[in-house]
C-alpha cells in the first residue's frame, strides 16, 4: 500500500512572520494517515525546520543545483539543503523548466544529486496546453521520465516520487478532471511496469495542478493518484488541511 503523500509548494511567497504562523496552524492540527511536506523559500528553510521540529510534517527545498559547491553565484547545493533540515526536494517544476529554462538533462542530474546526498527528490512531469491539444500528453511525460531514469536507473526512480503536473492547470484553477488525471498516472506506472513491476506499484505518482478543498477527495480516489502537490491552496492552512485530510481518506477508504 502506497501512503498517501501530500506536499504544499508555497513558491516564491512568505514573510517570517506569516510563514510562522502557517507552520503553527498545520502542528496544531496535522492528520494521521498521510504524509505532509512543505517547502517555503530557501530563506525560510532554516526557521521553518525548526519550527517543524516536534512535527511528522517533512520539509523540502523547491531547486537545487547539481554541482559541488564553488563559483556559482545564487545557487544552492544538496548538502546545503541537507544542513539545514530538507529530506525532499522539488527538482523540474514546471516553472523552472518553463522560466528558468531547465532542460530534461538538468532535471536529470538534479533528480541524481539529490539521491547522491539523500534527499528524496520530487520528479514534476507534464505536458503544455498545445501538447495535449496535439495528443501528445504520453510522449511528453514518457520522454521526461525517461530521461531520469536513463541517468538514475529504476533503482534511482525507486527511490523518488514522481508527479503529474499537466501545464495548463498549474496556477490556473482548471484542475485536471479525475479522469483525466488517473488516465496519465496509470499509464506512467504502466511504462515504469514494464521495466520493473515492484517499483512501478511501489512509487507514488502525485498529482498537482488547481488541486483544492472542493476537488482534492474526487481526485484521491482514483486507484494511481498517490496524493497531490499543491500550490496556491497550500498557503491557506484551513484548506491544505482539506486536502490533507482527504488524502488521509484514502487510506482509511
Ligand atoms: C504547483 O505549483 O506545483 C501547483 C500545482 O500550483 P497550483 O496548485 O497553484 O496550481
Amino acid at each position: 500500500m502506497r501512503k498517501p503523500l501530500v506536499a504544499g509548494n508555497w513558491k516564491m511567497n512568505g514573510t517570517k512572520a506569516g510563514i510562522s504562523g502557517l507552520v503553527a496552524r498545520l502542528v496544531a492540527d496535522e492528520p494521521s494517515g498521510v504524509e505532509m511536506l512543505v517547502f517555503p523559500p530557501f530563506v525560510f528553510l532554516d526557521q521553518v525546520s525548526r519550527e517543524l521540529q516536534d512535527s511528522a510534517i517533512g520539509l523540502g527545498a523547491q531547486n537545487v543545483d547539481w554541482r559541488e559547491q564553488g563559483a556559482l553565484t545564487g545557487e544552492i547545493e544538496a548538502s546545503m539543503l541537507k544542513e539545514v533540515g530538507c529530506s525532499y526536494c522539488l527538482v523540474g517544476h514546471s516553472e523552472r523548466r518553463h522560466l528558468f529554462a531547465e532542460s530534461d538533462g538538468q532535471v536529470a542530474s538534479k533528480f541524481e544529486v539529490c539521491i547522491e546526498s539523500d534527499l528524496i527528490p520530487i520528479l514534476c512531469i507534464g505536458e503544455t496546453l498545445e501538447q495535449r491539444r496535439a495528443g501528445q500528453t504520453m510522449a511528453v511525460v514518457a520522454d521526461q521520465v525517461r530521461s531520469v531514469v536513463d541517468i538514475v536507473g529504476l533503482a534511482g526512480i525507486a527511490r523518488g516520487i514522481i508527479a503529474y503536473e499537466p501545464v495548463w492547470a498549474i496556477g490556473t484553477g482548471e484542475s485536471a478532471s479525475p479522469d483525466e488525471a488517473e488516465d496519465v498516472h496509470r499509464n506512467i506506472r504502466q511504462m515504469l511496469k514494464q521495466r520493473d513491476s515492484k517499483t512501478a506499484e511501489s512509487v507514488r505518482i502525485l498529482y498537482g495542478g488547481s488541486v483544492n478543498r472542493e476537488n482534492a477527495a474526487g481526485l484521491f480516489v482514483k486507484e494511481n493518484i498517490d496524493g497531490a502537490l499543491v500550490g496556491g491552496a497550500s498557503l491557506v492552512s484551513e484548506d491544505f488541511l482539506v486536502i490533507c485530510k482527504a488524502a488521509a481518506g484514502r487510506m482509511e477508504g
